[in-house]
């Protein structure tokens, strides 16, 4: 077994030992391998073995390696479905690129963007996107703001009023929320974090009467937390490409 195929293996039991303790069925947590910055041999290697979700965080990175996937892809005798995330922070200018590349969007961080990936998506197909809140309140994070939405009452209505909004535009599916944790030590320190956007799609959902399935939450650092939180998506790169 090769070590991209060994990592999956390794990744699926951590998942599966997560679900275990938070009485989840394994079966509800994607996997998107977030691959930027690797190869397309990798990428495929990763196929190979199973994964069938791919995220990567720059546009033009992708623009440059998606097709070179394609083309990869068809010279093989096996057929591959593979699906696209965009999981990073999109520039507006570059929002045009985003319905042809990708199935989903993780990264819904404003209303602008929001409003773009509509008119586009909306003259194509309808597009998948997630919102990103920055729950932790960290500066260096995008998403929006979304610390201390229980107790502060500004908070919650400008996340109130921005997801009522971006429902309302056509051509987005919004299938529910994404964060990221701050880097810390210890990987508990993340739960209060992913506990709390797992509270607010909760909340969201119920006084907005929508279904917000997904939570996409845990990175390399801190999966195994995220899943017990709720998880349904997480995006590991390093864990299954190495570092
Ligand atoms: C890079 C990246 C990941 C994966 O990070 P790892 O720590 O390598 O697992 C997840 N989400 C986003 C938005 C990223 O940019």
């Amino acid at each position: 077994m090769d070590a991209i195929a060994r990592n999956l293996k390794t990744i699926q039991e951590t998942i599966a030992a997560a679900c275990d303790r938070a009485n989840r069925n394994p079966a509800k947590v994607t996997l998107v391998a977030v691959s930027k910055l690797r190869s397309p041999e990798a990428i495929l290697a990763a196929a190979d073995a199973g994964v069938q979700h791919f995220g990567e965080n720059r546009v033009e990175e992708a623009q440059e390696k998606l097709p070179e996937i394609a083309d990869l892809i068809r010279d093989q005798t096996k057929a591959y479905d593979l699906t696209w995330h965009m999981v990073g922070h999109i520039q507006s200018r570059k929002a045009r690129h985003i319905p042809v590349l990708f199935d989903m969007v993780h990264s819904v961080d404003n209303i602008k963007l929001a409003e773009k990936l509509s008119r586009l998506a909306s003259a194509r197909q309808p597009l998948d996107v997630l919102l990103q809140m920055n729950v932790s309140g960290e500066e260096s994070k995008s998403g929006f703001p979304a610390a201390n939405w229980r107790t502060d009452a500004d908070v919650r209505d400008q996340v109130w009023s921005r997801t009522k909004f971006i429902l309302k535009l056509p051509g987005l599916r919004v299938r529910g929320l994404m964060t990221m944790a701050p880097i810390v030590a210890d990987m508990e320190q993340t739960r209060p974090v992913f506990a709390s956007l797992a509270a607010l799609r909760d909340a969201l959902s119920e006084s907005l009467g929508v279904a917000l399935p997904e939570l996409s939450m845990g990175m390399t650092d801190d999966y195994p937390v995220a899943v017990e939180e709720g998880a349904t998506m997480v995006r590991i790169g390093r864990a299954l490409f190495g570092e």
